[in-house]
């Protein structure tokens, strides 16, 4: 089968994605975004969206990447809704082979598929996001102004989480299933000074309880004990972590110990010509925006690389 030739394949569609293919497209390169199993990416699952500049009034998350797609699209960026399995990128043009049998080759490719955050795997929590449940406090801490807040995991995620929430909340408990944490020691040392957060050690959440107003009450188990007691809850963040999505790579690129891929020049991998934004390259700032910016610098940077071939 021939495979056809691009000059920048995007892979992944959530804000780095579509920002990606709107340069890359008003630069005549014709980008092709295969969007993934996801489309929009972490967007797609946020309510709304009140830290992307620009809306005054706040948008849904979906609505935003709607829109990001719908400009990139009237520069006639094409979108392909399958998702990569494998690529070779032994050498150029790389070679890109999508689950529904379509195969690319591409003189530039540029890396947007993003991070999942952990959730840990109760029956409701995901139809709750949105409702109570969350892995961002960057973005809805807001919403918890004066409210009680429950905060899971041990590392500096879970610390970050807790510490931007106290800026809003009441009360916030951080429920961490050991007694020692992970995080830095200047984290820890933030946390236990901050008067509005307690820790609740050796504890796990074994039940997420709400009403059709959202989440209401926690159930957490004293992993010690054995006990298991009701508490009252506005919201539960998850502060466990985020997988990258980078398996498809097969260890192609350089990336770091949790798996983000490395970058240098903010944008470059190890491979010329291959490039990473959003969250699978940034695991510190994890924003629509950041993840926006940094897709216009790989497509800025694609285009650069493919005019000084
Ligand atoms: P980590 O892997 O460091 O920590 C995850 C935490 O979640 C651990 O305490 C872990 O518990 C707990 N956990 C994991 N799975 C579960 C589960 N199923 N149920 C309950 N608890 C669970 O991830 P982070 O995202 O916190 O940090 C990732 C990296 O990013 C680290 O290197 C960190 O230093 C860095 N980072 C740095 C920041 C900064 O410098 N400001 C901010 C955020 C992250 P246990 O400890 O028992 O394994």
């Amino acid at each position: 089968m021939s495979a056809s030739l691009r000059q920048v394949v995007i892979i992944g569609s959530g804000p780095a994605g579509h920002t990606a293919a709107l340069y890359s497209a008003r630069a005549n390169l014709n980008p092709l975004v295969i969007e993934g199993h996801e489309p929009g990416g972490q967007l797609t699952t946020t309510t709304d969206v009140e830290n992307f500049p620009g809306f005054e009034n706040g948008i849904l998350g979906p609505e935003l990447i709607d829109r990001m797609k719908k400009q990139a699209l009237r520069f006639e960026a094409q979108y392909l809704n399958t998702k990569v399995n494998e690529v070779d990128f032994s050498a150029r043009p790389f070679k890109i082979i999508c689950e529904n049998g379509d195969i690319f080759l591409a003189q530039t490719v540029i890396i947007s598929t993003g991070a999942t955050a952990k959730y840990l795997g109760l029956p409701n929590e995901i139809s709750l996001i949105g409702k109570g449940v969350s892995a961002c406090a960057t973005c809805d801490a807001f919403f918890y102004k004066n409210r009680i807040v429950h905060v899971v995991g041990g590392g500096d995620t879970a610390m970050e989480e807790a510490s931007f929430l106290s800026k809003f909340a009441s009360h916030v408990y951080i429920i961490h299933r050991r007694d020692t944490l992970r995080a830095s020691k200047a984290m820890q040392k933030r946390i236990f000074e901050n008067p509005k957060i307690q820790m609740l050690w050796n504890s796990e959440v074994t039940e997420i309880l709400s009403n059709l107003q959202g989440v209401y009450a926690i159930k957490v188990r004293d992993v010690k004990k054995n006990e298991v007691i009701e508490r009252k809850t506005d919201g539960l963040f998850m502060g466990i972590g985020h997988t990258p999505n980078t398996t498809f790579l097969k260890k192609q690129i350089t990336c770091d110990q949790l798996g983000f891929i490395k970058t240098v020049n903010d944008v470059e991998t190890n491979i010329p010509g291959v490039f990473a934004c959003g969250d699978v390259q940034d695991s510190y700032y994890r924003q629509a925006i950041s993840a926006a910016g940094s897709g216009c610098m790989a497509a800025i940077r694609a285009e650069r690389f493919l005019s000084h071939q």
